[in-house]
């Protein structure tokens, strides 16, 4: 679907909303699986392409982001964070905020990014400006504190959104339509909103995915990334509360929304 550099990514749609990834590079004919909610599709996308697995990269441990690797990690090295190797499928290799790794001749920099779950990665290729974020950073949206605390999430998201503004987020699951009507919700006047919804509806009417988003358009957008953006916390009347407090009283009303 897309080429950056050298690498292809592809989306891969499983169960009802979720989004697997692959990565290949053309140059050395390696490919990398980020996520895997269940086996099938992901099997019939490397099937049609003639590609084989070299890795499979696990962002956190909920069911619907590691039930395919079992089926589908034979010949690959299964990536994933050491603090969650108890309740992840066996790991050939660990890996811990800060950490870098060649993955389809890409480096690979490990984020950590508690919040939905502590233990939660994500996976930041620089050279090819693509990180996998599942359920951290999301379309217009964050995932749901299962977890951690909104202080960790909050952490997680002003990491991601350090990377470069073109960086293409790649993020586990087609919550997009739900999210952007809650963010209208809060920031109704925002005009890079009132133009992204259009997009949306667009691509959502056509059956296109709207997953990735560039960071560019999720730091104009999402609310989750705008908890210390003084614009954002005056039209929730809440200029002088911590980005902290904003974030989490966002978070609370989305999960009330
Ligand atoms: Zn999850
Ligand atoms: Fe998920």
């Amino acid at each position: 679907m897309t080429k950056t550099s050298a690498v292809e990514l592809v989306v891969v749609p499983c169960r009802t909303d979720n989004y697997a990834f692959l990565v290949h590079n053309h140059d050395t004919g390696e490919t990398a699986l980020i996520d895997a909610p269940e086996a099938a599709p992901i099997a019939a996308a490397l099937a049609a392409r003639g590609w084989r697995l070299n890795d499979i990269l696990i962002t956190h441990h909920h069911d619907d982001h590691i039930d395919g690797v079992a089926a589908l990690r034979e010949g690959a090295r299964v990536i994933g964070a050491k603090a969650d190797a108890h309740r992840l499928p066996d790991l050939d290799l660990a890996v811990e905020d800060g950490d870098s790794v060649t993955v389809c001749g890409q480096a690979t920099h490990v984020l950590g990014v508690s919040g939905h779950t502590v233990g939660h990665i994500a996976y930041h290729m620089p050279d090819a400006a693509l990180v996998f974020t599942a359920d951290s950073l999301m379309a217009l949206g964050c995932g749901r504190l299962f977890e951690g605390t909104p202080a960790q999430m909050w952490d997680s998201m002003q990491k991601l959104r350090a990377l470069p503004d073109d960086t293409l987020v790649c993020s586990g699951h087609e919550y997009t339509e739900t999210n952007a009507r809650f963010a209208a919700s809060l920031d109704p006047d925002n005009p890079d909103l009132i133009s992204r919804i259009k997009r949306i509806e667009t691509a959502r009417a056509a059956g296109t995915p709207t997953v990735p988003s560039t960071l560019t358009e999720e730091k104009r957008t999402n609310p989750f990334l705008r908890a210390d953006v003084p614009e954002f916390k005056a039209v929730l009347g809440m200029e002088d509360a911590s980005a902290v407090d904003v974030f989490a009283y966002t978070r609370a009303q989305k999960d009330k929304f």
